[in-house]
């Protein structure tokens, strides 16, 4: 989108020419539409469970359950889903919002990568266990330089979703690469893999490969865009490699901490 902008050139109380000026407003246009479209999501994503807490409480108030213990639990547990997806929508939008205006301080610090891994591993056990995925440790002894709290919410983020991706009885890995001052960290799993068309919108806010899938798994669609956000914060990079069928690659640098 070209807005041109005529300018008379007047010299000595005299029109002596027209100059045309070009501006290229595309990318105003594209902001505008990105956050309408911002907005939009976000209502929507809102509205679903705030209308399933609604339907399902409703049945429930009016009495129609009394005599069905069974199926009244079923539905309080259906209202409790919901409200914690809501939880997590609003955390995210949170998150997201606070790293976009650049009001967070990173509380910088040398972070060894394997205990932060080690760390994440801990907290999604259970949810590996369950699917019977095996989670590895095959890095180095790499220092990092972050915000321990931070890098830790990008780990969470990555190996949730290699563990979320991924059939019954696969694998992830996490293994580290020194790069000059930088330390890469490789997330990989053997998950379902991602189409090649789609890499490219990977990290926006609300994309999501498979909307139906996504949800079931109780995602938000804004984990790897908080996830890119931190990591440009930090000064470094992250990218993504995938085969669709076999599993995906995802992988950041953050500067070394030293040895
Ligand atoms: P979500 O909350 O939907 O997981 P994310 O922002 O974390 O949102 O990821 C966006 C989308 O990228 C996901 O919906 C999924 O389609 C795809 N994705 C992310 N990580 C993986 C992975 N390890 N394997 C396959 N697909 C992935």
């Amino acid at each position: 989108h070209i807005l041109v902008h005529w300018v008379p050139l007047v010299e000595q109380a005299r029109l002596a020419g027209v100059v045309a000026v070009f501006h290229d407003i595309t990318d105003i246009r594209n902001l505008e539409k990105v956050r309408r479209d911002f907005v939009a999501n976000v209502s929507h994503e809102l509205r679903t469970p705030v209308a399933v807490i609604q339907g399902y409480a409703e049945t429930l108030l009016s009495g129609a359950l009394d005599t069905d213990p069974e199926r009244r639990d079923r539905f309080l547990g259906i209202i409790h889903a919901h409200a914690q997806r809501l939880t997590n929508l609003i955390g995210d939008l949170l998150t997201l919002s606070e790293l976009e205006s650049g009001v967070i301080k990173l509380d910088l610090e040398r972070v060894t990568v394997e205990a932060a891994v080690r760390q994440t591993f801990l907290l999604l056990e259970q949810k590996a266990e369950a699917k019977g995925i095996a989670m590895e440790y095959r890095g180095g002894k790499e220092a990092v330089l972050a915000d321990r709290g931070r890098i830790e919410q990008v780990l969470i983020n990555l190996l949730d979703n290699a563990v979320k991706y991924s059939r019954e009885g696969g694998k992830v890995e996490v293994s580290t690469a020194r790069e000059g001052e930088m330390v890469r960290i490789l997330v990989q799993d053997t998950g379902i893999g991602i189409p090649e068309k789609e890499l490219a919108r990977l990290f926006e806010r609300f994309y999501r490969v498979d909307q139906a899938r996504s949800r079931e798994e109780g995602g938000t669609g804004l984990g790897l865009s908080i996830v890119k956000h931190i990591i440009q914060a930090h000064g470094g990079a992250i990218s993504v490699q995938s085969n669709p069928g076999e599993g995906s690659v995802f992988s950041f640098t953050l500067r070394t901490g030293g040895n």
